[in-house]
């Protein structure tokens, strides 16, 4: 058993309280992760304990533990915290961030383009399609080391999750044939792909939908075509009915147009602050961006956030996108 794995299977079987914590504005892989390692720290008679300071969109609710999820933590009290997914431990958000810290011991798995790693125990692996696969090999071990059976069908299906989402269904550059031997053992397990992606992404809401096309038809592209962008203001949430949880899909849709290196989608989220996510193609790394603003990410999907009005956003991020572009 490699290092990190084996010292995260020491610190898990000497934890008793064990707290998992996903990133702010979750996706299909911290939760993936966190539920995963709930279920199967659970089996183990520990006491786990799943948060999510943004909660659980209505496309993840249903998952298997979904209802567990607390979005804050007042106890300081955990032998074991295990972050999943986020490249810093304030991307958890600041209703958890504090009892995470508090741990006895902090364990750090993560695939993010990193600065400084955090964490009493590191496993940290950029080349890694989703942090589902590394969860997955940590299980792995666990049940080695354990002799208990670990990856039940709930298990499966929650790493599964990871796994399509993060890969955008087996599309996305991250995904090597390590990644399909491991979905191929998934499916195996019962986790199928086809019922997860229809929970996914067929089954949106009329406002998303709306809140898609309102964002393609005001999209703007550069002069040498090759960034496209597009605004949803506070107002534009407000009158849809929709939330941010409904931009999911926006911005791979204005990377795709031909000859577009980049795309960027910026929303309101609140009058005063602007979140921006970037998609590139490859040979063009948006963490560089992002960074600029205080964000980070992965070389082709990042995000940040910046105070100030729509317009300005708009303005002082594509003005660094097309200094990074040309
Ligand atoms: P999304 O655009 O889907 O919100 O985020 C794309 C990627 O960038 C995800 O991996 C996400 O964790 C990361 N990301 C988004 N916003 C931020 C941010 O404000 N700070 C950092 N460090 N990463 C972010
Ligand atoms: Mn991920």
């Amino acid at each position: 058993m490699k290092l990190p794995y084996r010292e995260a299977v020491e610190a898990i079987c000497g934890a008793n309280r064990i707290m998992l914590a996903a990133h702010v504005n979750p996706d299909g892989d911290t939760l993936g992760c966190v539920l995963a390692l709930t279920h199967a720290l659970r089996l183990l008679g520990k006491e786990a304990v799943p948060f999510s300071a943004h909660g659980v969109p209505d496309i993840y609710d249903w998952m298997p533990g979904a209802s567990w999820v607390q979005t804050a933590c007042e106890h300081h009290d955990f032998d074991l915290a295990i972050i999943c997914d986020a490249g810093a431990v304030n991307r958890i958000g600041s209703a958890v961030a504090p009892a995470a810290e508090s741990a006895r011991t902090l364990i750090n798995i993560d695939h993010h383009v990193s600065d400084g790693l955090f964490g009493d125990i590191q496993i940290v692996d950029q080349r890694s399609a989703a942090t589902a696969e590394l969860v997955y090999h940590l299980l792995r071990s666990l049940q080695a080391a354990c002799h208990h059976h670990l990856l039940t069908n709930e298990v499966a299906v929650c790493l599964m999750t990871g796994i399509i989402t993060d890969t955008g269904s087996f599309r996305f550059l991250n995904v090597t044939p390590h990644t399909f031997s491991l979905a191929a053992h998934l499916q195996r397990l019962g986790a199928d792909p086809a019922p997860i992606a229809e929970q996914v992404f067929e089954n949106r809401s009329f406002a998303a939908l709306q809140l898609m096309g309102l964002a393609i038809t005001k999209m703007s592209i550069s002069a040498d075509g090759q960034i496209a962008w597009s605004a949803i203001s506070f107002d534009d949430f407000q009158r849809l009915g929709a939330v941010d949880a409904d931009t999911e899909g926006i911005v791979s849709n204005l990377r795709s147009i031909k000859g577009v290196k980049l795309g960027i989608l910026f929303r309101e989220v609140k009058p005063g602050t602007v979140r921006i996510s970037l998609r590139s193609r490859e040979g063009c790394d948006v963490t560089k961006i992002a960074r600029v603003f205080g964000g980070g990410g992965h070389k082709l999907a990042s995000g940040c956030s910046v105070e100030g009005t729509l317009d300005d956003a708009v303005g002082k991020v594509v003005a660094e996108a097309t200094r990074q572009v040309s």
